[in-house]
């Protein structure tokens, strides 16, 4: 089978054919997507979730084979509703997610402290930090709770998330656009292989694999 690029999560469907993508898309949000995961942004999401708005995440998780998982929910330190109200809304998502047993992309800014004492707390389900920039001591300890990280390489890396980059193990990372394409996924995937010494196509094979992995309860129906 030839393995396809993975963009772990976008907004839009931008990539090309050879590309498989998964849109995160917010609550009844409507788009035009093929693969996607569903749940509520911690910058619009500014009071607790109803029954419906969660009914909706676990029914478009049974039902729908190509809705894969649940997020982009967390936590933002800089945007969004007061952090409290951010946490309780977080938990109400985490449940849902537990009950489905569905894994989570999670947003996290500022906030892994608290995302980390969550996910020790109530965590079930494969989780995902996404947009991870920060150092290898804090990508340390995500993985080390358990968690795969999901960066998206770029061309001006900083020291430190260069070093990030440089230490995280193969078998815990996707590679994302985030919707910023003035990179697309393919460049990210030769920065990220470049800076590892490794052949492009053991990347894509080894993410590929991360992504059955990760989103085994529902990959199986599209994989047979
Ligand atoms: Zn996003």
């Amino acid at each position: 089978m030839q393995v396809s690029y993975i963009d772990f999560h976008t907004h839009s469907r931008q990539n090309g054919d050879d590309v498989l993508e998964v849109v995160s898309l917010h609550g009844a949000q409507d788009k035009d997507v093929k693969y996607y995961t569903i749940g509520y942004h911690p910058w619009w999401t500014l009071k607790l979730l109803s029954e419906d708005e969660l009914a909706l995440m676990s029914d478009k998780y049974r039902d729908d084979a190509c809705c894969l998982g649940m997020g982009e929910l967390g936590l933002d330190n800089l945007k969004g509703a007061d952090i409290e109200l951010q946490e309780k809304i977080f938990i109400q998502q985490i449940q849902i997610a537990n009950q489905s047993k569905s894994p989570i992309v999670i947003h996290c800014v500022r906030a892994f402290d608290r995302m980390l004492r969550l996910r020790k707390r109530y965590g079930e389900t494969p989780w995902v930090v996404h947009g991870f920039v920060r150092n290898k001591t804090l990508a340390g300890q995500v993985l080390d709770s358990g968690m795969y990280i999901s960066v998206a390489p770029h061309e001006k890396l900083s020291i430190s998330f260069k070093d990030t980059l440089q230490y995280l193990p193969l078998d815990k990372i996707f590679l994302e656009t985030d919707s910023d394409f003035t990179m697309d996924i393919k460049e990210r995937y030769r920065i990220f292989a470049d800076l590892r010494g490794i052949d492009i196509q053991v990347l894509k094979d080894q993410i590929y694999q991360n992504f059955i992995t990760f989103y085994t309860g529902k990959w199986k129906h599209h994989i047979g």
